[in-house]
């Protein structure tokens, strides 16, 4: 758990200016602001060893904004965790709206699952514990799902990032949203290797490669925002 403790206290800090200014915005403008559920969701996960996979509540606050931009109906996510970021999207997408959720891991999802359904969002979730890509491919395979998906979120293994991408550009409509989760990876992509922490090595490189693809990728407009772990929001436009 060594490792996850270099994680938080590197994530933590926040990718703004200074600690400071990333605590001033917090307590200013995201904290006051966090719905009540939300803030239940984070304290149920709190004791979890892998608690710092939470999706960070400035990253959470932008997203509910696109989400509403966008006017959100039916989305997928990839990877759930304990379900922040999707009760996130639970709440704010409209009564009929759906989220097709994905994650291997069941157990992760029910710790936060008594808090979704207190909430009274649970019935917009159709969640699939197995890999993401196998789920999307089968999506793919009836016609009725081609372009019909106005946003996705994307936050599980980034060696699979591309490939999530690929399939999203056929999934969503042209207009709608994908945004990726981590794409400063715990700052790493600007260190030089040889001062890299080894536990972001592999994953790193991953995410250097994706993010290079992405901004050669004239489908999308793309915008990479340094909140949380850096968000990456992509807009499908042809
Ligand atoms: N969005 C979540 C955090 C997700 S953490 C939140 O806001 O809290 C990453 C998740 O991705 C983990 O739960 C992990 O089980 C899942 N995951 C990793 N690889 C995956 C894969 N190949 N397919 C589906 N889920 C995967
Ligand atoms: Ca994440």
């Amino acid at each position: 758990m060594e490792n996850n403790k270099k994680i938080a206290a590197s994530v933590s800090k926040g990718l703004l200016q200074s600690e400071e200014l990333y605590r001033y915005v917090l307590e200013t403008s995201v904290n006051p602001r966090e719905p009540e559920p939300l803030k239940e969701l984070r304290d149920v996960t709190a004791g979890h060893p892998m608690a710092v996979m939470v999706t960070a509540p400035d990253a959470g606050q932008l997203m509910t904004m696109l989400l509403k931009l966008v006017d959100v109906k039916k989305t997928i996510e990839v990877g759930v965790f304990t379900g922040y970021s999707l009760l996130l999207t639970a709440l704010t997408i409209p009564e009929d709206g759906k989220i097709i959720a994905i994650d291997l891991n069941r157990d992760s999802y029910e710790i936060g699952l008594p808090v979704i359904k207190r909430a009274g969002v649970d019935h917009k979730i159709d969640f699939r514990e197995a890999e993401a890509l196998p789920v999307l491919d089968q999506l793919l395979k009836d016609n009725e799902n081609e372009g019909s998906f106005d946003y996705a979120f994307v936050d599980a293994d980034k060696v699979n990032y591309w490939n999530y991408h690929e399939m999203l550009m056929k999934l969503l409509k042209v207009g709608g949203v994908v945004v990726y989760d981590n794409t400063l990876w715990g700052g790493s992509v600007a260190m030089p290797e040889e001062q890299t922490p080894e536990i972001f090595k592999s994953d790193r490189q991953a995410t250097l490669e994706f993010n290079k693809l992405l901004a050669g990728d004239a489908r999308v407009q793309l915008a990479h925002v340094p909140l949380g772990d850096g968000i990456t929001v992509c807009m499908r436009i042809y």
